[in-house]
């Protein structure tokens, strides 16, 4: 029956992909991806010889119709991206979106994605989180938009560009402050794989230390607000806890 399936693909290690991914890109009439020559190299490597069909960012609602209208006519369509969980960060919501308003059936797999990958490996907090995408690339939007996370509790996860890792962190001390924790997970599932955990300040400074330590792909995750003590104990309790300490003996 007609349907269109989500397929997560390897974010680096060409064996992260499931047998239920491989055998769904095998039988479905198309494969909807963002580089076709991207995703044909894992076909290759996988033996699929289904064909493909770009479904680019800038075009996708124009060409979301054009699946719909195949998906109408029932054919399977499996959605790609070029790496991890199509629609984290990537192409495929215009498309979702029209299928499930016109009654067509939406499968995902589950699989790859960066930000939970890097996330269940940070060693921070996992039971609240909140996947902030990509920080805006201009230096005042970036600032603001850290501003309206500072008291944010959840644990937050950035994607980010090796370019502009150093100005992010950077960013994070001027409104987070030197403390907080702050972890770089560079190159996830790759050859290359680090994950490194530092407060802010020296986070910072360990980054710019050597430029290979901003290399390739990257998850950036912060800890969340923990309101300090002070901030927790409403001020007239720490009045009277002084009051009372300066009378005793
Ligand atoms: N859909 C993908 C997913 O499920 O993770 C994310 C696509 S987004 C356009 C690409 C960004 O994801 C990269 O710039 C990087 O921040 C992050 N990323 C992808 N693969 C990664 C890896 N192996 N290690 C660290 N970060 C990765």
């Amino acid at each position: 029956a007609a349907a269109l399936y989500i397929v997560p693909t390897p974010i680096g290690n060409l064996n992260d992909i499931s047998q239920r991914a491989l055998d769904t890109l095998q039988e479905v009439d198309l494969i909807a991806c963002e580089d076709t020559r991207h995703t044909a190299k894992l076909l290759s490597h996988y033996q699929i010889n289904t064909s493909t069909w770009a479904l680019h960012d800038h075009n996708e609602q124009y060409k979301s119709e054009q699946l719909v209208a195949r998906l109408l006519d029932g054919q399977r369509i499996a959605l790609v991206s070029d790496a991890g969980t199509p629609l984290i960060s990537d192409p495929g919501y215009h498309l979702v979106n029209r299928c499930r308003e016109a009654g067509i059936q939406v499968i995902a797999l589950p699989g790859p994605c960066a930000a939970i990958t890097a996330l269940s490996a940070a060693g921070l907090p996992t039971d609240r989180f909140a996947f902030e995408g990509f920080l805006p690339a201009k230096e005042k939007a970036r600032l603001d938009k850290i501003e309206q996370l500072k008291e944010e509790g959840r644990t937050l996860i950035f994607y980010e560009s090796p370019r502009r890792l150093i100005d992010s962190v950077a960013a994070l001390v001027a409104v987070l402050g030197d403390d907080r924790q702050v972890v770089v997970a560079r190159e996830v599932t790759k050859t290359f794989e680090s994950i490194h955990s530092l407060p802010a300040a020296e986070m910072l400074t360990w980054l710019k230390q050597d430029s290979n330590r901003s290399r390739g792909e990257i998850v950036l995750m912060v800890a969340g607000y923990r309101a300090s003590v002070e901030d927790e104990l409403a001020a007239p309790v720490l009045r009277t806890l002084r009051l009372l300490c300066s009378e005793l003996p």
